[in-house]
């Protein structure tokens, strides 16, 4: 999936007669297969370049395609159906259900997936394999270390084959070996074509990536 930006902008209403323009002007096009990272101080922009990216929010200016389909222009269900089957995405502060087990937090995207109750088990499976977290499966979120709480929802991110993985400072909270390990997964997941773009503060991503994207003030540049 090619996904290109186009002079896209986003300004925000935070509160009567206050806006703030958090991102203008990006133009940016991006193949299948890359691995881009995104840096910039806090506030200049990059989660939500990040959102809109994912089709997870609607840009105020220009417009974002995926294969040259403006996704904006679909209804709310099948923009929900396009992220299920098309994006994964990684946060900061993993975003897993604490109190339940590792595979029933992997199961939750599948509930919305084509996939049939009967494939779940063995694409949880796979899907911790890849991340090397199989033996954890039945064990619950809340006692995982940091490391381990991120290659689960690594693993999550994977369940749908999504095209694109989308990573919001994914070891923004991580110990350095801890954040290494994921560096590689996501290398890793970059080998079998599918493009990920981290938002970042860590600078170990800059010499790994295909691209480095700098944001300031809501304007990108590219080194
Ligand atoms: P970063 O991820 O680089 O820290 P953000 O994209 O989160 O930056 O924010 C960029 C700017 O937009 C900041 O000034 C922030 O306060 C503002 N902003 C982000 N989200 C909202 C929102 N939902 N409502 C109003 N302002 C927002
Ligand atoms: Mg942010």
């Amino acid at each position: 999936m090619v996904i290109e930006l186009k002079n896209v902008g986003k300004t925000y209403n935070a509160g009567k007669d206050e806006e703030v323009k958090a991102l203008s002007g990006v133009d940016l096009k991006i193949e299948q297969g890359e691995f881009i990272c995104i840096f910039g101080v806090s506030g200049s922009g990059k989660s939500t370049l990040l959102h809109l990216i994912g089709a997870m929010d609607t840009p105020t200016e220009g417009s974002v395609e995926y294969n040259g389909k403006n996704i904006a222009k679909l209804s709310d269900k099948e923009q929900a159906r396009f992220r299920n089957e098309n994006i994964g995405f990684l946060f900061q502060d993993y975003a897993l259900i604490p109190y339940r087990s590792v595979e029933d937090n992997l199961k939750i995207p599948l509930y919305f997936s084509k996939f049939k109750a009967s494939e779940f088990k063995e694409i949880t499976n796979k899907k911790l394999e890849e991340v090397g977290m199989s033996q954890y499966l039945r064990r619950k979120v809340s006692s995982l270390s940091g490391g381990q709480k991120q290659k689960v929802a690594l693993a999550r991110a994977l369940t749908c084959n999504p095209s694109v993985i989308l990573c919001d400072e994914p070891t923004g909270a991580l110990d350095s070996k801890s954040s290494e390990e994921i560096l590689n997964l996501l290398l890793n997941i970059k080998k079998n074509g599918t493009t990920v773009i981290v938002v970042t503060h860590n600078m170990m991503f800059e010499d790994y990536s295909d691209r480095n994207i700098y944001i300031k003030d809501g304007h990108i540049s590219e080194a």
